[in-house]
């Protein structure tokens, strides 16, 4: 399927690794330019040059904290510098620390809050006016399940992510006007760092292996393992296509089929 990309531009936040960098490296596989950011330049150098060598896309590495709003404007205002224009933006961050209720002190809550809400709010803030002068647009937040069905342990995601899911069905209405959808995915596990760190959390908690903690995941998902990185991208380059125009404001589930719930 052609999905329309080429030679158009994307903004993919924190792509070093993980989900952000598979996403990244899909799109530039669809013949776009490519400008993704993280906080360690010499990790973000890397991957760019990666995908660049294995695709032959243009990726301008940025590096930037999307928990800084300076950061965040200056990643747009360079990816416009450089291409020209922006027509599909990947909100995506660090997650947030693991925890219950009475572990998680005031200033975890705002971290997360600027790191999961915020950096969402300040990157749709810069790039939608590009994308309203061209009438086109494509925003993909990666969220996760737990904005469907709350995760144990991690009480930040699961209260912050919900508010991310609200801004963007708000965005999706305030922005079809423009010819620009807003859409988010909701990952369960996929074998990136990030789940490798979760796994020794809950490891640690319940006093098992991590192998044993990954058996307990795996039990819950009725494919019967984790997802790997690009079968999200596979998802959000749907999302980000020509073909996907008439989808806004939804929650698209890529969990192998977790999720219990059936609206
Ligand atoms: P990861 O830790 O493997 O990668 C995170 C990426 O974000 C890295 O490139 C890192 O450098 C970058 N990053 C972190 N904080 C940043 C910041 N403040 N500014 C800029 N870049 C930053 O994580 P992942 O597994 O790829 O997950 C990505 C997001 O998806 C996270 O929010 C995670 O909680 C969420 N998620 C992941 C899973 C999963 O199973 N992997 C499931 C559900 C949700």
């Amino acid at each position: 399927m052609d999905l329309g990309l080429q030679g158009r531009v994307a903004v993919v936040a924190a792509a070093s690794r993980g989900l952000g960098r598979a996403t990244a490296e899909r799109l530039a596989q669809e013949g776009m330019n490519v400008a993704i950011c993280a906080r360690n330049t010499e990790l973000l150098q890397r991957a760019a040059e990666e995908i660049q060598n294995a695709t032959g896309a243009e990726v301008l590495a940025v590096p930037a904290d999307v928990s800084n709003p300076e950061d965040v404007r200056r990643l747009i205002a360079e990816t416009r510098e450089r291409f020209g224009r922006l027509d599909v933006l990947v909100t995506n961050a660090g997650g947030p620390p693991p925890g219950n209720f009475f572990d998680v002190s005031d200033g975890q809550w705002e971290a997360a809050f600027r790191l999961t809400l915020m950096s969402v709010v300040w990157l749709c803030r810069e790039a939608v006016p590009l994308m309203k002068e061209q009438r086109w647009g494509r925003i993909v937040n990666i969220t996760s399940v737990s904005v469907k069905q709350p995760l144990d342990n991690l009480l930040l995601s699961n209260s912050l992510r919900l508010a991310v899911i609200g801004l963007a069905k708000s965005l999706a209405r305030e922005l079809a006007p423009y010819n620009i959808t807003v859409n988010s995915v909701c990952p369960g596990p996929i074998a990136t760092e990030r789940m490798e760190q979760l796994l020794q959390a809950q490891a640690q908690m319940r006093g098992i292996t991590p192998e044993e903690a990954k058996a307990a995941w795996t039990r819950e998902i009725p494919l019967g393992r984790l997802g790997q990185p690009q079968e999200l991208a596979d998802a959000i380059a749907f999302l980000a296509s020509e073909n996907a125009a008439f989808i806004t404001g939804s929650a698209l589930q890529v969990d192998g089929g977790m999720v219990k719930f059936v609206l």
